[in-house]
């Protein structure tokens, strides 16, 4: 590190934060921007375990943070792909429904595609259906095909790049203990050092209500992890899926409900579901953190919200220790598939922000200090918005920071 003092300190090196950081650098070259993160490299949580699916903003209630910036960020993070040679493909997407239950809310989803702005939707039967995924079942379906995958680790890394080559400074293996402020600065101690700066931006991911409390800031919100947990698809059966196909979700839940992801490396996964995890960064089902368990339990919001959801969190629990539900699940949408195809589990961690009255926030958060912004709440489509989400911090930076 070639000086502590800074004008701006990103916490965090993952998608959001680096997206935001490149673009502070663009635009305010001659601003000392650093990023810290407490891993030795960038993007080893949400960012490097997700889906990698550039989605197209189906699912978003019409007029919220994620309805816009999935659909803005859909087209952002291609046209920067394209300028940066980080590869793509639009492999589209199927949302299916499956008996004739699940259509009115199928319907409710074309709906809100159409009025997100969404193109080239459109409503399909059987007939069609089979002509694109010929091992789907299903009896209806929304193709979208502006919906893609990338390696979301691929876009960081050439965020990354650019903010290096701007003059930024990434700071890694720095986690961020404690903060706090004089009227002009904010005193961040990290294991190792103390840097100042004169203003934060918390991009802390699953940690960022943590961040958020250091900096004295209640925000009635607690980060609450939820292991997102699938299987890798053997390779001699990936030939069973061609694209991306969904199941018809949940409509009082923020996930998508375990559906087949091509990846673009060619790999299919299946999967992931949503169980509660014990660690905010645990990616087994033997993960315990015991800081991080005493964090939820004592939020009364976590108890709120397992009574509203006991059912299916039950079920979701369950299908977790059983392998023939989670199969039977995944039968559900594509018949032929076997347990000898589940291969290799993997799972990500999701951080689920959850308010006092016990419920899920649906829709982005970021909330404004005047020396800083904290990205509290970024759940999916956060990677496919996250061009849209930093630039929206820039501009909420310029107009805060005073820059
Ligand atoms: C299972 C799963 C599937 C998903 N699928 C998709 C998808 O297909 N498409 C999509 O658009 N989105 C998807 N998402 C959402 C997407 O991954 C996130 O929205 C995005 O990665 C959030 O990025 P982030 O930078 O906010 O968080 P993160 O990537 O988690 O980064 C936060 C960073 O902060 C660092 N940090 C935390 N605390 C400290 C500290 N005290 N000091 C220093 N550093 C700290 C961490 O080490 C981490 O690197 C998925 C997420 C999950 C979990």
């Amino acid at each position: 590190m070639k000086q502590t003092n800074y004008d701006i300190a990103v916490i965090g090196a993952g998608i959001i934060g680096l997206a935001t950081a490149m673009q502070l650098t663009d635009k305010y070259p001659s601003y000392r921007v650093i990023v810290l993160d407490k891993e030795k490299s960038t993007a080893k949580h949400q960012t490097g375990h997700n889906s990698g699916v550039i989605h197209a903003g189906i699912y978003y209630k019409p007029g919220s943070a994620k309805a816009s910036f999935c659909y803005t960020g859909n087209k952002e993070l291609r046209q920067f792909c394209d300028n940066n040679n980080v590869p793509y493909k639009m492999c589209g997407k199927l949302v299916i429904a499956i008996k004739d239950s699940e259509i009115p809310m199928l319907e409710e989803l074309y709906k809100r595609g159409t009025a997100n702005g969404v193109e080239g939707l459109q409503m399909i039967g059987k007939e069609e259906l089979r002509e694109k995924e010929p091992n789907a079942a299903g009896i209806k379906a929304i193709w979208s095909p502006n919906t893609g995958i990338i390696d979301y680790k691929k876009v960081a890394t050439a965020y990354a790049d650019i903010f290096k080559n701007n003059g930024g400074e990434l700071l890694l293996d720095s986690k961020v203990i404690s903060l706090s402020q004089s009227p002009e600065n904010v005193f961040i101690e990290t294991e190792k050092d103390t840097i100042t700066a004169k203003h934060i931006i918390n991009c802390a991911g699953l940690h960022a209500d943590r961040i958020a409390g250091l900096m004295g800031l209640d925000t009635g919100i607690r980060i609450v992890p939820f292991r997102g947990e699938y299987y890798s698809v053997d390779k001699t059966r990936g030939n069973l899926i061609n694209g991306l196909i969904y199941p018809v979700p949940d409509p009082a839940m923020p996930f998508l409900g375990v559906h087949f992801t091509t990846r673009i490396d060619g790999s299919v996964e299946a999967g992931p579901n949503a169980v509660l995890a014990f660690a905010r960064e645990g990616y087994s089902k033997l993960s315990f953190n015991l800081n991080d368990v005493l964090n939820t339990v004592s939020f009364p919001g976590f108890w709120k919200m397992s009574v509203k959801h006991l059912r299916t969190g039950l079920s979701e629990q369950y299908r977790s220790l059983n392998k023939n539900l989670f199969l039977k699940s995944l039968q559900y949408l594509v018949p032929d598939i076997h347990m000898s195809d589940l291969i290799a589990p993997g799972a990500g961690v999701r951080a689920q922000a959850v308010d006092r009255g016990g419920n899920l926030l649906q829709d982005f958060s970021i909330i404004e200090q005047k020396n800083a912004i904290h990205v509290l709440s970024a759940p999916s489509p956060g990677a496919t918005s996250s061009f849209t989400i930093g630039k929206h911090i820039v501009a909420l930076a310029q107009k805060n920071f005073e820059l």
